[in-house]
């Protein structure tokens, strides 16, 4: 498969065609079915994929089995492997292009946002291969004279991947890169509304070096490929991005045999801002918040919990932002908002806003599905609904689109239990001058990650993932890296 024919081919609406890769091979299903991916933004064909079933989850995970026990990835040195993920970082970073604008086709995000996001999963690659080099366990020769007790981290062997359509391929660079750099073989299952940036990167890593077997993609749904590869004995673990309710589902599947299982979830994170904010500064962060990808973001600040005072400054200056936000077609670069992923989610997300209507919100902006100008897609209206009490839906559920809920607090407590009063804890973010303030917020937050005075940051270095319903385990940094191994103890006497 050639790169630059496949995305010409589907800007020109001949459709990208993606198979299987198994054991070192581009495979069609062994049912010879296919299924048809269209633009949510554009109505158009984008992609055609081989609809996968249990036989072909099977081949793939045989594949994986047999490369991890053959060593030839699993028992070779770190250089090695930093070498060969190094080499796809490179790779990847020729191809922002084409990959970006596949994934805005398949998703309907706005195509600068695709780009950042695939030049930016370039550069988790390129981090965990240098902790390929650098990972290490302990040893204690305190034990007495005559013995040594050697703790080594071994890659825990076989790991499926199951990701989401919102960032297929951020999410899947989280995973992929750290994974490897463990010694670790895999099978991966994209969304099936988003197959093609994942199999790009199966042609990246044939051009990279990487050993056939090592990396595997199955493609199709999670009832059929999903059901087997959190079951099958010959998987040792699962790491999972998606929906909380999907994650409960793995989980379980996934205890038959014991498998470790990493899951990241949703969320419901806050902003919340106290009197002596920078108003100025927290309302551009709101507004980015809520808006990044369209809303249909783990991360996305759905609600705000601002202090009573300051409350109407806040929500004047945060309608005044949303409205100079550039919506429309994801491929147009001055595009911020582009389409939601389906009409049942538009609808969803319409649902929310009519109910919290009936409940006695109040809708300060937006507040309705809309059109785009030329477009067949689906768009949701920029939102701010003001108002909203704890226990409505829109304020307690994920909403994943373009809505932001305003809440209310007059004391420390009341901000800190509204924010912990989530069945989620993947962030929040917490505004004001005051450092004290700052740190007695983000020490009682109950979230994976706590922002002070800016919204989403993050660097490869650091790590990422959710308390309560949001997850659990840690992906990126060397606590992600951690995920992928098992200790084992060498005892020694000499
Ligand atoms: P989803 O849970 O519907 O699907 C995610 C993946 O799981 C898809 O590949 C799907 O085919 C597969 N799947 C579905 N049922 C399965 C089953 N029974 N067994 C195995 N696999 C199965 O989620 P989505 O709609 O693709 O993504 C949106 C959700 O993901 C939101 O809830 C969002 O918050 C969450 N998300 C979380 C993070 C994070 O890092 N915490 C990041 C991105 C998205």
């Amino acid at each position: 498969m050639n790169l630059i024919s496949a995305v010409d081919a589907a800007i020109s609406a001949e459709p990208f065609i993606c198979r299987h890769l198994i054991a070192g091979e581009w495979r069609d299903s062994a049912s010879g079915e296919t299924y048809d991916r269209m633009s949510p933004a554009h109505g158009c064909l984008v992609s055609r994929a081989a609809l996968g079933a249990e036989a072909d989850a099977e081949a793939a995970i045989v594949a994986a089995r047999e490369a991890f026990d053959s060593g030839v990835w699993s028992r070779i040195s770190g250089k090695e492997r930093a070498t060969v993920l190094l080499r796809v970082a490179d790779l990847i970073e020729g191809n922002v292009e084409r990959m970006a604008l596949l994934e805005t086709l398949e998703s309907g995000k706005p195509i600068s946002q695709s780009r950042a996001e695939v030049s930016g999963a370039a550069d988790l690659w390129r981090y965990a291969a240098s902790l390929a080099r650098t990972m290490h366990g302990d040893s204690h020769n305190t034990l007495g004279p005559d013995i040594l007790g050697v703790v080594v981290k071994d890659p825990i062997g076989v790991v499926s991947m199951i990701t989401p359509w919102n960032f297929p391929f951020w999410i899947l660079s989280q995973k992929l890169p750290f994974a490897l750099a463990a010694g670790c073989t895999t099978v991966i299952k994209p969304s099936e509304l988003t197959p093609s940036t994942t199999v790009m990167l199966g042609e990246l890593l044939f051009e990279a070096g990487m050993p056939p077997g090592v990396v595997n993609i199955v493609l199709g749904y999670g009832a059929s490929v999903g059901s087997v590869m959190t079951t099958h004995e010959a998987v040792d673990m699962v790491t999972f991005t998606g929906s909380t309710a999907v994650g409960k589902a793995i989980s379980a599947a996934a205890s038959s045999t014991l498998k470790k299982v990493a899951l990241e979830l949703g969320g419901k994170n806050p902003q919340v801002v106290f009197p002596d904010a920078d108003i100025e500064s927290a309302a551009d962060a709101i507004t980015f918040g809520v808006y990044f990808n369209t809303g249909q973001c783990c991360n996305s600040s759905s609600r705000i919990i601002v202090h009573e005072d300051i409350v109407d400054e806040v929500v004047e200056r945060v309608v005044e932002l949303s409205k100079r936000v550039a919506f429309g077609d994801p491929l147009d670069p001055r595009t911020q908002v582009g389409a939601i992923i389906s009409v049942q989610h538009q609808g969803k997300i319409d649902d929310y806003v009519r109910a919290a209507v009936t409940e006695g919100a109040e809708i300060a902006l937006g507040g309705g599905p809309m059109t785009v100008p030329g477009l067949e897609g689906q768009f949701y209206q920029p939102t701010v609904v003001r108002g909203v009490s704890p226990e409505m839906a829109i304020a307690r559920e994920e909403v994943f689109g373009p809505v932001l809920s305003v809440l209310t607090f007059r004391t420390m407590d009341e901000a800190v239990a509204l924010t912990n009063d989530a069945s989620y804890g993947l962030s929040a973010g917490v505004w004001s001058e005051n450092v004290h303030t700052c740190l007695e917020f983000s020490t009682r937050a109950q979230a994976g990650t706590v922002w002070t005075n800016t919204w989403m940051d993050g660097f490869p270095e650091l790590s990422f993932g959710g308390v309560k319903q949001s997850g659990q385990g840690r992906e990126i940094g060397r606590y992600g890296l951690e995920e992928f191994f098992e200790i084992k103890t060498l005892v020694m006497r000499i």
